[in-house]
């Protein structure tokens, strides 16, 4: 199980070790979220929830079906879906009058209604969101987590007075994305991409996309400016304070459980898996080191370890099965659990306890007295550990190429006109994708790489899933 030389079936088979999902349900890429695997992308969703109750956004929840007519309202977005949506036609023996769609991305479940809920300019901003599932034909090849047909899905819907009260939003969006980031420990990159590449029905699209170790980029999610392009359609309007009506300007961001694929991707090793503390299903995990003459003593003192743990907050488990600790510290290694705690007479007579780092399998000893604060700072440590090495990682793979033969893996910052031909050449020239112009990027001045014409626009391309 070699991640650097094979990480296709490296990834599977990690994912597989940790029971992180069962793939074995009979339809294709629709996977079974295992109680551990649900854990951690409910851990994901608690801080997404958080940012998004902070910043003002309520919670909803739309129905999943979506009549064929109110589907088709916005032309770009259909010809964009088209291709993806499963379909309701019948219920019961009836064949229905008008067709049913299962939600794709949920625009337009949510833009007949909101068209009711918006009347006057009181009622903006609205901001909502909802954690749903969301159904896409994919037919590319199918991966847990990272390219399925029903998809764990986050998607924040807004509407606005103008214009640049929609920008204020897609600039906060941008804010909760670092963010999340520092909390799952996962690197990215933003980049608006190029017109050809943007969201059906989009103004423009921003691109969230993270490096994964194949040196391809994965898209974690995506933030859109929609401008009045659906409320327009969708007779969304509000009337201002001269009486006047007004389409509302939209915005949009969405994010998927490819950020838990990501995290296995990023951060999982030839072990297994490798949880950040912060969505570690199980933080620390207790492993009782008996030997005859010491069994009671032993499991006393790690009941007391871990029910001090679990009273300071830390998410714990002891575990009890009749296995020999080799076994123990396998399975917990490949379930990702971030820390490890050892318990025998040794420790017992020391008045310490053990612990195991499983990032880099640094093994001390911590004092008795004082523990569970000293465990609280180790998973700091570790939290802070994985996130510097894994943005080091993706600074270190992000190049600035002046010549379409420097191309190598990872992703290629170049100068580039704007022209949508140049865009194209690069990518039928190098197979990678342009991933568009990064978002914040410092002041660049350079060359075309195709034309030569004088530039002061970077883009990024990379190969990507
Ligand atoms: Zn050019």
């Amino acid at each position: 199980m070699r991640k650097k030389e094979n990480f296709s079936e490296w990834y599977p088979e990690v994912i597989e070790k940790a029971n992180l999902s069962d793939k074995r349900y009979p339809i294709k890429g629709m996977n079974v979220w295992t109680p551990y695997g649900w854990k951690a992308m409910r851990l994901i969703d608690r801080f997404i929830r958080r940012e998004f109750d902070a910043t003002g956004h309520d919670e909803v929840c739309f129905p999943l079906l979506i009549p064929e007519d109110q589907f088709k309202k916005e032309a770009d977005h259909i010809k964009g879906f088209e291709e993806w949506v499963y379909w309701v036609t019948h219920a019961g023996t009836t064949e229905l009058d008008v067709r049913l769609l299962l939600r794709p991305t949920s625009e337009t479940a949510m833009y007949p209604v909101f068209a009711l809920w918006v009347r006057s300019h009181a009622d903006l901003p609205l901001k909502i969101y909802q954690i749903v599932n969301v159904f896409r034909y994919e037919t590319k090849q199918t991966r847990a987590f990272m390219r399925v047909r029903e998809i764990h899905f986050f998607e924040s819907h807004t509407c606005h007075d103008s214009f640049e009260d929609a920008e204020r939003q897609i600039a906060e969006n941008i804010e909760i994305i670092e963010r999340l980031g520092k909390e799952y420990c996962l690197p990215y990159i933003l980049c608006r991409r190029p017109e050809w590449d943007k969201f059906a029905g989009a103004y423009y699209t921003i691109g969230i996309d993270s490096l994964m170790p194949t040196g391809r980029t994965l898209q974690l999610g995506s933030i859109h400016q929609y401008r009045t392009n659906f409320s327009e359609p969708y007779n969304i309007t509000y009337e201002d304070e001269k009486g006047e009506h007004k389409p509302v300007h939209q915005t949009t961001f969405g994010m998927a459980e490819r950020l838990l694929g990501a995290v296995i991707a990023i951060h999982g090793d030839d072990k297994g898996v490798l949880f950040p503390p912060q969505i570690a299903p199980i933080q620390v995990v207790i492993v009782p080191i008996l030997a005859k003459g010491s069994k009671t003593e032993v499991t006393d003192q790690c009941n007391e370890v871990y029910h001090e743990l679990k009273e300071s907050g830390v998410r714990v488990h002891l575990d009890e099965r009749d296995l020999r600790p080799g076994n123990k510290f396998y399975d917990w290694e490949a379930k990702g659990v971030p820390l490890r705690i050892e318990i025998g007479k040794q420790d017992l007579t020391a008045n310490v306890v053990t612990v195991v780092r499983r990032d880099n399998m640094n093994k001390d000893m911590i004092q008795r007295k004082g523990m569970a604060s000293k465990v609280k700072e180790m998973l700091k440590q570790i939290q802070g550990d994985l996130r510097t090495r894994s943005e080091e990682e993706m600074r270190e793979n992000i190049v600035l190429i002046n010549s379409l033969d420097e191309v190598k893996s990872g992703v290629m910052m170049m100068g580039w006109c704007g022209e949508e031909e140049c865009g194209h050449e690069i990518e039928d020239q190098t197979n990678l994708s342009i991933l568009g112009e990064p978002v914040g990027s410092e002041e660049f001045e350079g060359k075309c790489i195709v034309c030569g014409k004088e530039t002061k626009t970077p883009i990024c391309a990379a190969k990507t899933y």
